[in-house]
């Protein structure tokens, strides 16, 4: 079979990745416990339901337009006015098929062959595969001191005249950074002044803790839509924990929006109808869902923290937002891939490794399940790795004794 070369040089997901494996093992009536899942627990909004069902009921579910369908696309220029003090017009708005779409079409837009897209370290995955899709260059910037997020002086080395992208993700996946305001500034500032699209993804944007908020990146241009460089990507997957549901959108320039939708309409169309109205049910219903949804995500944070101080070995930033960490679990193997690999089958725990992020050593750990699941994943892997834990362990009704340590 010939596969082509670009197909080919395309990695899978790690993340659905490991969810396969897991369900495998749990397949087998094996406690699997995943610590490796992003999506929250809750239960959809009732008035996202009620809007899908509505629709269903009315037995009108035709196509819509490839941009979106006009209720929703208020609905969306109405968060942004309440979210980001925005006022953008239908034109300047594209729903798609869940953020990651969002996020391809404008890669897809901007990028011609050779062209090199910034990414900041720690990342999410699916950036550069992305860029490799078409046919760009993802330049990974690292932070060189060991924090979670690189420095401007960092990101102006990596700076070239191919250079025609930063992707920036605050609160960040898979580090649960909240990007400082000032960081935001400078990168915006410098796109600004030297035509480089800086593409703000935003879709943890009010999963945040402590009273942060999360600094949007237009608060730091006079720039108009048409005219600014920022753009943002944004959708229901996890502020209102609507992962299935697979609506997202892009915020950007008309002529911009215009092409987007010209490779959407040829790839897949409008996305699907029901679903735009279920989100359209989100985005117009009762807000104090999201609140209460961070509420409990804060709560969950605490509760991995707590676990993982008395983690020896593990050293640990404090997330401020997201619902993951990055601990650094150098102490017990450089390799994140043996690592994750050594837990789900000694501990039946799902984390990911940290190398799929740029970020080795590391493993991410989501907090987006139970408590239970937090304190008996995080119980389960001390046992199989920190010597100082007890030696015993009941994993399901099975009792388990190390004998590796
Ligand atoms: N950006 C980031 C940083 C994400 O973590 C995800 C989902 N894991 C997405 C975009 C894509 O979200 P969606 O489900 O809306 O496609």
């Amino acid at each position: 079979m010939s596969i082509s070369q670009l197909a080919s040089s395309i990695v899978d997901s790690p993340t659905l990745r490991l969810n396969e494996a897991a369900r495998l093992l749990k397949e087998r009536g094996l406690p699997v416990i995943h610590l490796g899942i992003g999506e929250p627990k809750n239960k959809t909004p009732i008035t996202a339901i009620l809007g899908a069902a509505n629709r269903l009921n009315s037995g009108e579910v035709k196509y819509t337009p490839t941009d979106g369908t006009p209720s929703l696309k208020k609905a969306i220029i109405k968060y942004t006015e309440e979210n980001y003090n925005r006022i953008v017009e239908p034109e300047n708005v594209l729903v798609t098929n869940g953020a990651k779409q969002s996020l391809f079409n404008l890669i897809f837009s901007l990028v011609d062959p050779q062209d090199e897209v910034i990414i900041l370290a720690p990342y999410w995955v699916s950036y550069p595969e992305m860029v490799k899709m078409a046919y760009g260059v993802p330049i990974i910037v690292t932070p060189k001191d060991g924090s979670f997020y690189p420095r401007m002086e960092d990101i102006l080395e990596a700076v070239s005249s191919y250079t025609k992208i930063i992707i920036m993700n605050t609160p960040n996946n898979p580090s649960g950074m909240v990007y400082p305001g000032d960081f935001i500034a400078e990168i915006v500032e410098f796109c600004e002044n030297k035509g480089i699209y800086l593409i703000m993804d935003d879709i943890y944007h009010r999963l945040v803790f402590d009273g942060l908020k999360a600094t949007p990146g237009y608060q730091f241009t006079k720039k108009d839509i048409e005219s600014t460089k920022v753009i943002v990507t944004n959708g229901v997957s996890k502020v209102y924990g609507m992962t299935g549901f697979r609506i997202g959108w892009v915020i950007a320039n008309r002529r911009l929006v215009q092409v987007m939708t010209n490779v959407q309409s040829q790839m897949t169309s409008n996305p699907a109808t029901i679903l735009q109205y279920a989100a359209e049910g989100a985005l117009n219903g009762i807000q104090s869902y999201v609140e209460s949804l961070r509420l409990t995500i804060e709560n969950n944070r605490n509760v991995v923290m707590q676990e993982l101080r008395s983690f020896n070995g593990i050293r640990v930033n404090k997330p401020q937002g997201t619902f993951y960490c990055l601990p650094d679990f150098r102490a017990y193997g450089e390799k994140s891939i043996e690592l994750a690999d050594f837990l789900l089958k000694k501990a039946l725990v799902v984390t990911v490794p940290g190398t799929e992020f740029g970020f080795e050593g590391h493993l991410r750990i989501s907090y987006s399940g139970t408590v239970k699941d937090i304190t008996e994943g995080i119980e389960r892997m001390k046992w199989a790795l920190d010597p100082e834990s007890p030696r015993e362990i009941y994993i399901g009704d099975r009792k388990m004794v190390r004998d590796w340590l």
